[in-house]
């Protein structure tokens, strides 16, 4: 039988990320050689748990609370008192004004990315998405009706390259999504490329005149390490939907919560907040999770024990520099961009599964020549791991 579904949603579902395949064929040799044998650096699931406040919420919640009200429906938007707190929090931090009326709960930065996306397309629009990238965001755009247009950022720091991001603006650009920290590098964009990535989106606006929204995507915001701080992009760009997810910051990914940030200050804020609001609708993601939801007061500004990442980021980022690999040190995330011994890096990963090392070749991330490393993992595999990588590497000093 033919023409039954959808063939791209056929195409989309049939297979597997690269990433998922991974970690499946993971799953295989250790039930093969045994998972102190196998070196599993393939998925950015947080390895250390939730903070206590999670439980404590949870705990309160689940015995105190009105039973009928926490598992409700709440607001297609979101609990009221929720988005209060969201305000209040970004308000305390980042002295941005806003209110309840300029959050949308969601169910994660997936979430909070394909909302955002169909908000905004119009036939024709283009999306700009700054390489390395997570690859998903491919699936999202396309799913918005828009087309995805690649630049490359500097391959010594991951900053952006500015000449080749105006070079990609033009007549369509309609959103430019930038991911800091970022998967899969761990670079921070800094305070200077922010400004300048501004001011070229502020005379693009007006060169074009159109509206160009950065869709800033930061589930790991809070993951940043020797005080690093990263900029409040609404701060610097009013045309931003902030995506926001709690997966990373509370060790929460299966649990499916975060919000948009519409900013009040934003040129024509209520069609931008209507529309996202009629995106959720339309895709089906109306009312966040009541339970979690009514967590994030509980939870709003802590994090997990982040100091494990580091120690993480530390180890294997001083010694795959001592056996001769490339490594810029990421401020951020969890997760280390490789060069490759080779400039085939599905060639090379495919090598590296010889020492049971499962690395993610960079192809997918829109700029090949790389693998990540998620060492959002126990630093106990990491030290086991060591071996394998250092008898990677000499089989290509041979
Ligand atoms: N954006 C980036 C850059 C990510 O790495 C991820 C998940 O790994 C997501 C979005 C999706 O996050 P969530 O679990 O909150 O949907």
């Amino acid at each position: 039988m033919k023409n039954i579904v959808s063939e791209k949603m056929y195409a989309l579902g049939s297979k597997r990320s690269e990433i998922r395949e991974l970690f499946e064929y993971g799953k295989k040799r250790i039930a093969e050689v045994g998972a102190e044998n196998v070196y599993d650096f393939s998925l950015g699931n947080p390895s250390v748990p939730a903070p206590d406040c999670v439980k404590e919420a949870l705990t309160d919640l689940i015995c105190n609370g009105d039973p009928v009200a926490l598992h409700g429906y709440t607001s297609a938007q979101g609990d009221q008192g929720v988005r209060e707190t969201c305000a209040d929090y970004i308000i305390k931090t980042h002295g941005t004004e806003c209110s309840a009326n300029d959050f949308y709960m969601t169910c994660g930065a997936a979430a909070s990315l394909t909302i955002s996306l169909s908000a905004l397309a119009q036939e024709g629009d283009e999306t700009i998405v700054l390489a390395p990238y997570f690859p998903e965001y491919q699936v999202f755009i396309a799913q918005a009706g828009m087309n995805c247009v690649e630049v490359k950022c500097n391959e010594e720091d991951f900053q952006v390259d500015f000449d080749a991001f105006e070079a990609a603006l033009s007549e369509h650009t309609k959103a430019v999504i930038i991911n800091s920290p970022n998967n899969p590098s761990g670079a921070v964009l800094s305070e200077n490329t922010i400004k300048k990535l501004a001011s070229i989106l502020e005379n693009a606006q007006k060169k074009y005149g159109r509206n160009i929204f950065i869709i800033a995507d930061e589930p790991y915001r809070e993951l940043v390490y020797d005080d690093i701080s990263v900029p409040f992009i609404p701060n610097y760009y009013k045309n931003t939907l902030v995506c926001y997810s709690f997966s990373k910051s509370l060790s929460l990914p299966g649990e499916r919560i975060g919000y948009i940030f519409v900013p009040p200050a934003s040129d024509c804020h209520d069609e931008v907040y209507f529309a996202v609001c009629g995106a959720g609708r339309s895709l089906g993601f109306v009312c966040a999770p009541s339970l979690f939801q009514k967590m994030v007061p509980y939870c709003i500004g802590k994090t997990s024990d982040i100091s494990i990442y580091k120690k993480n980021r530390d180890l294997l980022c001083n010694a795959l520099t001592e056996y001769g690999y490339k490594v810029v040190r990421p401020d951020g995330a969890f997760y280390l961009f490789v060069k490759t011994l080779e400039e085939d890096s599905r060639a090379f990963c495919e090598k590296a599964k010889a020492h049971d090392l499962l690395l993610v070749a960079s192809d997918s991330f829109g700029m090949p020549g790389y693998c990540r490393i998620s060492y959002c993992v126990s630093t106990d595999m990491i030290e086991r791991a060591l071996p394998a990588f250092k008898a990677l590497a000499e089989e290509y000093n041979k």
